[in-house]
């Protein structure tokens, strides 16, 4: 059996041009299932010679159409016939780029050299069509740069199907994401000048969650690993934006917050509630990015981990036997810890923080090597736990109102999006290293991607 592809063009003019693109055949009787339909081979030939086709047709007509001059409508004379190379996820197509000389009724001096014009060059500026270079960055984005080449090549007749391409092109995209933000950025915006509003603002201001994360450097690099910001800017009525940065290559960071904010509706002016561990060049980046007043909070999350790392050794040294009278304050007092940090009341846990710490210490000495190791390792938790609690003393807040508030307390949806962003596609398990300036530029596209902000649809990024 015999099948021939055979395309049917009509020119605007009402030209009927019919064109043989390929055959299949098949034998009589088949005796597998393989044989049965199109194969992925054949249908790889057929879209490539369909889209050859389709694209010189086309170009051929935008390049008639411009040859006649717009003013007398003469045909202007042919130059020279050149070819231009068009990479499209439907393979590589040379397409004709003819060179026509201006007619001379649009010369201001007849006797001057004519001018020339390509209308093809003008209308194929790019070595690629853009739906080719955003699928190379979604794919590159998402999985590795070698992976994504070999999916293309296995599934179209996309070329090249090079891991270097795809790599190429995902930074491209990730440049011009970062240049449309800068841009946007930089934008101005009209200040709130009403003052109800403002206090509508103050009440349900956006929340910046940052966290970190670590990514492995490539050798050659001076350090091992470097650190991507990553974040989320959450605001009532807007949905939730991702940024992240790599901080000694992201050219005018503050931009990329800037932009996040804004498309959340934040206004110059406005203030900003920023969630994040201890590290404290995180509220600092949000204030240098808003120039305005920041209220910074301390992530519950990092605190509660502490706060059970102290739990646990205090488990442990009660399970011992026999059972320890000496640290019966002490055991009290680790069990109001939790609560006394959850309700705002960080000087009553330092106070209790060092009566445990005094009573730990006191109980070392007359008793049997097991617990001394125990009874240290309680009072490096709790003098650990004090000194963080010290650090962050200005971004401690009663958690337990906010909470009951409804309003967000934890960075764990930003960890979420250290997760989604970083770790899904950087990780060590990946064995992958990355240069600064890679991995920031992998994360513009990924984050966009998260959002929906890439393309049109919304995209749910796979792990
Ligand atoms: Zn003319």
């Amino acid at each position: 059996m015999q099948w021939t592809v055979r395309l049917e063009t009509t020119t605007s003019a009402g030209e009927v041009k019919t064109t043989e693109l390929v055959t299949f055949s098949r034998p009589a009787v088949v005796s597998t299932l393989a044989e049965i339909g199109l194969v992925l081979d054949e249908t790889k030939a057929l879209l490539a010679k369909l889209q050859a086709s389709m694209l010189c047709g086309q170009v051929a007509e935008h390049a008639a159409h411009h040859r006649v001059c717009a003013a007398c409508g003469v045909l202007q004379p042919l130059e020279d016939r050149r070819t231009r190379r068009l990479q499209t996820l439907f393979g590589t197509v040379e397409v004709e780029a003819p060179r026509f000389k201006v007619c001379r009724c649009c010369q201001s001096t007849p006797t001057a050299e004519a001018a020339t014009f390509s209308p093809v060059c003008a209308l194929v500026t790019a070595r690629c069509k853009p739906e080719l270079e955003r699928v190379q960055a979604e794919l590159g984005a998402r999985t590795s740069f070698r992976d994504a080449a070999r999916i293309l090549d296995t599934l179209l007749p996309a070329s090249p199907a090079r891991h270097e391409s795809v790599r190429n092109r995902t930074h491209a995209v990730a440049l011009r994401i970062e240049a449309d933000d800068r841009q946007a950025a930089a934008e101005v915006v009209a200040v709130r000048n009403e003052p109800n509003k403002a206090a509508a603002a103050a009440e349900h201001r956006p929340v910046v969650m940052l966290d970190g994360a670590y990514i492995r450097a490539l050798p050659g690099h001076q350090v091992r690993n470097f650190e991507a910001v990553c974040g989320k800017v959450e605001h009532e009525g807007h949905p939730a934006r991702r940024f992240a940065l790599v901080r000694s290559v992201a050219d005018q960071l503050h931009a990329l917050l800037r932009v996040a904010l804004l498309d959340q509706g934040w206004r110059e002016g406005d203030a900003v509630t920023a969630i994040s561990d201890g590290d404290p060049a995180l509220p600092a980046l949000v204030r240098s990015a808003t120039g305005g007043p920041v209220e910074p909070i301390l992530d519950w999350f990092h605190l509660s981990m502490r706060v059970h790392h102290v739990e646990q050794v205090m488990r442990g040294l009660c399970a011992l036997e026999p059972p320890l009278a000496p640290l019966g304050r002490a055991r009290v007092d680790v069990e109001r810890l939790r609560h006394l940090l959850w309700n705002g009341h960080h000087d009553k846990a330092c106070e209790a923080l060092g009566r445990i710490t005094s009573e730990a210490k006191d109980a070392i000495m007359p008793n049997n090597p097991t617990f001394e190791a125990k009874a240290r390792r309680l009072v490096a938790r709790c003098t650990e736990l004090r000194a963080y609690v010290e650090n962050n003393e200005g971004t401690l807040i009663d958690y337990g109102q906010r909470y009951r508030a409804g309003k967000p307390i934890s960075t764990s949806r930003a960890e979420g999006t250290v997760n989604q962003l970083v770790n899904a596609r950087m990780n060590k398990r990946r064995q992958m290293r990355w240069s600064p300036r890679g991995a920031h530029r992998v994360l513009q596209v990924r984050a966009a991607l998260l959002d929906g902000r890439f393309g049109h649809q919304p995209i749910q990024l796979a792990a």
